[in-house]
């Protein structure tokens, strides 16, 4: 088998130590494809790489930005024609539904195509400001932050690459990417597309291998200008020590612990709907999940029955297959999953449906876990407080709006969250109250690249997607023309 190599100085490179790790297929257990794992000595030369390219050759850089963006047109078209290969590739590291990383292409197609657009947009301001110097005319302008490091997790491998590569590159910054050691093989794929287009050297540059390692360093290492990572919480809080090294800029997409609200006058049958797709969607290994559901007790018994009856007739298989669920990301995460289930039986949450590993036919060596949902559920169990980042939901109930709210915002995080109800008064007041980056009425999960992403409270800092992405990878100079030349009087005497 092949191993993937890394991609440095615009080669292509088996790193300094030619060690390399497995890529694991979670529906069955098998290692599939070797990647070349990236020593310390490499991360460093990738940096080393980028700086050169951003502070020496400045070819991106300097490029017009009409000619980056074409260059991202041309990116876009070309994972379009290889769009079927990325996405078995999704699916094949990471377990989800073909169809889902399907999706997931399409979307990241559309993401390169925004920011072509977007950085040839007119950008800065022009400020009318007082006259204590002078008349003086006052503007800004945006540049790149320099040497750019970027670090994303395994739930979405393509796509989260992709929100963080493309607004980078648009803005003219050189990069160097480290994705997950467990779905590495798009991000390969993506970085041969960039290779193929002809970006300068070290303009892009690929690591791969153990965060502990690889990622440590770009958040240490001083000649790098920015980190932005999406992962766990816990680790966006080293990265965040880290950046400290050289107050490095920093975006954090972190984890989620997400409310979804329904009321007693909402549309049930759309309210279940929209829920599976919160929590089961992906495996439930989605930031943004809808993992706590606060209902209005009135209708809690009639809600949770048809969700469980939709949960329970859910198809669970081979994601190559099209099932509505595939496996788990990694049997120790699907170990995980099951030990939170097994702690919320033992703190006395009522198992609805699911709540075990699922083993049937094609599934007997695959980390798959059967959609669980937890009733009678109470704030201080650990499977309404910890994220569990499964199929796994919990039910709670209140009996009045400001309860409702209150349960909401009873947790650290702040990344999501949902409320349905046809009180449009009602549905304005309860989402000005949840206190979270990304919401919904009426509604669960659906994304826009126009949009901003990004999370409240420990979910993190900054913002991904529209306008606020691009302005994350761009630093904001402030330019001031004196229009009176001349003597200013200000030492006269
Ligand atoms: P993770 O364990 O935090 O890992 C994320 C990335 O960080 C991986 O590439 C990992 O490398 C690397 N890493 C690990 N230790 C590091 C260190 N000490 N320094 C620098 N990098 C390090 O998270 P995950 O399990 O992959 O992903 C799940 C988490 O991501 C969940 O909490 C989820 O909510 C969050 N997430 C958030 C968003 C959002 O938009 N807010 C979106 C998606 C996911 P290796 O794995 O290769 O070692």
């Amino acid at each position: 088998m092949e191993a993937k190599k890394m991609y440095i100085d615009g080669q292509w490179s088996e790193g300094s130590s030619g060690k390399t790790f497995d890529v694991i297929n979670p529906a069955n257990g098998e290692v599939f494809a070797k990647v070349f794992e990236s020593s310390l000595d490499d991360t460093r030369k990738a940096i080393a790489a980028a700086k050169k390219s951003f502070y020496v050759t400045r070819e991106w850089r300097d490029m017009d930005s009409q000619t980056r963006g074409d260059f991202l047109l041309k990116i876009a078209d070309a994972i379009e024609a290889a769009k079927d290969e990325f996405a078995m590739l999704d699916t094949l590291d990471n377990g989800k539904p073909l169809r889902e990383a399907e999706g997931d292409i399409d979307d990241g197609i559309h993401t390169f195509r925004y920011y072509a657009g977007l950085i040839k947009a007119p950008y800065g301001g022009v400020y009318d400001v007082n006259e204590g110097f002078g008349k003086m005319h006052s503007y800004t302008v945006h540049e790149p932050v320099g040497v750019c490091a970027q670090i994303t997790p395994w739930n979405y491998p393509f796509l989260m690459a992709v929100w963080k590569l493309a607004p980078a590159m648009a803005a003219g910054n050189s990069i160097v990417f480290k994705p997950s050691s467990k779905t590495p093989l798009s991000t390969v794929k993506l970085f041969e597309i960039f290779d193929q287009v002809g970006m300068p050297a070290g303009s892009v540059n690929l690591v791969q291998g153990p965060g502990s390692a690889v990622g440590n360093e770009l958040g240490e290492n001083k000649d790098v200008d920015m980190v932005t990572f999406t992962g766990s919480t816990r680790v966006g809080q080293g990265l965040m020590r880290a950046a400290a090294s050289n107050v490095k800029k920093i975006g954090l997409e972190l984890g989620g612990k997400s409310p979804n609200v329904i009321f007693a006058d909402a549309d049930i049958d759309g309210a279940v709907e929209w829920a599976m797709i919160g929590i089961f969607f992906n495996q439930g290994e989605v930031c943004s999940a809808g993992s706590r559901i606060i209902i209005e007790e009135s209708i809690k018994d009639e809600f949770v029955k048809k969700l469980a009856a939709k949960a329970n007739a859910m198809t669970i298989g081979n994601p190559v297959n099209n099932p509505d669920m595939g496996p788990l990301i990694s049997e120790a995460h699907m170990n995980k999953v099951l030990s939170y289930i097994e702690s919320g039986k033992e703190e006395g949450a009522l198992l609805v449906c699911g709540g075990e590993r699922y083993t049937e036919g094609e599934c007997a060596k695959g980390y798959f876990v059967r959609p669980t949902i937890f009733d009678n559920c109470t704030s201080d169990m650990k499977i309404v407080k910890e994220e569990i980042f499964g199929p796994v939901v919990t039910i709670q109930t209140f009996k009045t709006q400001e309860e409702a709210i209150a349960l909401a915002n009873d947790t650290d995080y702040g990344l999501a969250g949902a409320v349905f109800t046809s009180d449009l008064t009602r549905a304005m007041t309860v989402i000005k109250e949840i206190r979270a980056g990304i919401t919904w009425i009426n509604c669960y999960n659906p994304t826009f690249n126009e949009a901003p992403w990004g999370g409240y409270k420990m979910s993190g800092i900054g913002r991904e997607l529209g306008i606020h992405g691009l302005e994350e990878y761009q630093e904001v100079k402030q330019i001031n023309i004196n229009l009176t030349p001349g003597v200013v009087g200000w030492y006269e005497n």
